[in-house]
């Protein structure tokens, strides 16, 4: 099945998606982290992009449409997908429309406060790029992750400077979307707000619905 997690930079769509793909088998395509790996390789698409993501800005349409167009059809992805970070524009949810489209949007709520509050403690890992809490969801050992053993750091854009201007991209470019899944009967809204493991519980027995309700 193919799961869009939609909602605020902080809103928890990272942790959730990989939680998800873990339990339901279906490869987590993050577009942030794919521009995060091509950084850290330093390759063509790094170099293009690295400082439009350091302030916070959006990667232009057409590079972005590109690139999850070309990771959707690879052998992995023929029986699904959870999308992460995409679409974040009309252009880019009208391509996805056009190209592979998808069957529910879980959009994650939370408040403006609590997404600050997430953003600015986050630290993510550069092996695995699992997000870590140095208060909500800390590591056994500070600054190694749990999951892989890799080491903990801060994003760029997670700085406030980023932050403002990212929850402002939201604002006025992507939230708008959620208007455009709920025309399109596609909007599933879960609550984002509580810790992640609560969260989680909640979301695993939506999808499980969604999931049983397309095999009956
Ligand atoms: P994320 O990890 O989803 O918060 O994405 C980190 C950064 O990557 C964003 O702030 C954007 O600069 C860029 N990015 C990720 N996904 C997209 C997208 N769908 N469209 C444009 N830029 C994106």
């Amino acid at each position: 099945m193919k799961f869009v997690f939609f909602g605020a930079p902080g809103a928890g769509k990272g942790t959730m998606a990989a939680k998800a793909a873990e339990t339901f088998g279906f490869p987590h395509i993050s577009t942030g982290e794919i521009f995060r790996g091509a950084m850290r390789d330093g390759t063509p698409l790094g170099l293009k992009v690295k400082a439009i993501i350091e302030s916070g800005g959006l990667v232009s349409d057409e590079l972005t449409i590109g690139l999850v167009e070309e990771r959707l059809a690879m052998p992995d992805a023929k029986a699904g997908w959870l999308l992460d970070g995409f679409p974040r524009t009309l252009g880019q949810a009208e391509a996805l429309a056009a190209f592979c489209p998808e069957d529910h949007v879980i959009d994650l709520e939370a408040s403006d406060e609590k997404v600050l509050d997430r953003l600015s403690g986050r630290r993510m890992c550069r092996s695995c790029g699992r997000s870590w809490h140095v208060r909500f969801m800390p590591t056994a050992k500070p600054g190694i992750c749990d999951h892989c053993g890799g080491e903990l750091y801060t994003r760029d854009d997670d700085r406030e400077e980023s932050v403002k201007v990212r929850l402002e991209n939201y604002r006025s470019q992507t939230a708008p979307l959620q208007d455009y899944y709920r025309r399109r009967g596609t909007l599933v809204t879960v609550d984002g707000e509580a810790d992640a493991d609560s969260v989680w519980t909640v979301l695993k027995g939506v999808m499980e619905r969604l999931v049983s309700a397309r095999q009956a």
